[in-house]
């Protein structure tokens, strides 16, 4: 098996403030156990930027794609990303950055590469945040998209997604040959599921919500006691899976 985990409501639980997000020592040394076992295929694919999947993982360096995709680091340590934003995009970050502060409870979080606008605090501003995203996509020419989430909203290249970067791993040691194995909660994984169903793996869906995947687990505690099993198949109910 290969596996590919998201982090936010799937290793953790959400937080407020995204920043504040720990994990226990306890499940980081059950994650390198999994990693040993898999011989290293264990790739973290999360929205957050890998600098912060290490601040979330000290000291273990897994192979990660951050940002939905837009940079990536291979199981040898080699980097990607896409293009650095330029002008254009620095001036529509601060127009987020000016609508934010006029606004109690968003929080933007310009991962470099992308932005994430959370309302998870003041969850009566989503129809303000996604308008106020959309609302830039003019302003950044082709090449961008919005990205929805649970109570967030992102800007980020178009054309790099979670589906690619586990294509992208598949291609390369120690993945390869391997049956990959997809973990996410949101709708950004569904690009993943898509990907390893495509590759004849295993897609599994944390929580409720309309999913490509053809396992249910019920939530984060449940992703821990499959891994405490050792990563074998999770035990799970069978979707009734959404044609993709
Ligand atoms: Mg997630």
């Amino acid at each position: 098996m290969a596996y590919f985990l998201d982090i936010d409501g799937t290793l953790v639980e959400f937080r407020d403030t995204p920043s504040r997000v720990h994990l226990a020592a306890a499940r980081r040394r059950a994650l390198a156990k999994l990693s040993q076992r898999a011989g290293g295929a264990v790739a973290i694919v999360s929205g957050r930027a890998i600098a912060e999947i290490d601040r979330i993982l000290p000291g273990t360096h897994f192979p990660a794609a951050g940002q939905h995709g837009a940079e990536r680091r291979d199981a040898a340590g080699r980097y990607s990303r896409v293009a650095m934003p330029g002008s254009a995009v620095v001036r529509v970050r601060d127009r987020i950055a000016a609508a934010v502060a006029r606004h109690p409870g968003l929080l933007l979080e310009d991962k470099s590469c992308s932005f994430a606008l959370h309302y998870r605090r003041a969850p009566r501003l989503a129809g303000y945040a996604h308008r106020l995203m959309r609302a830039q996509l003019p302003r950044l020419g082709s090449g961008w998209m919005v990205q929805r989430g649970k109570r967030v909203v992102e800007l980020k290249p178009a054309g790099r997604d979670k589906g690619m970067a586990v294509l992208a791993f598949m291609s390369e040691e120690p993945f390869c040959g391997r049956t990959p194995v997809f973990i996410g909660d949101d709708v950004t994984d569904e690009f993943g599921f898509a990907t390893v169903n495509s590759l004849g793996g295993v897609s599994v869906k944390v929580g409720a919500g309309a999913t490509a995947a053809a396992i249910r687990v019920r939530d984060v505690r449940a992703v821990w006691e499959w891994l405490a099993r050792g990563g074998a198949l999770p035990q799970g109910t069978r979707t009734r899976r959404r044609s993709a």
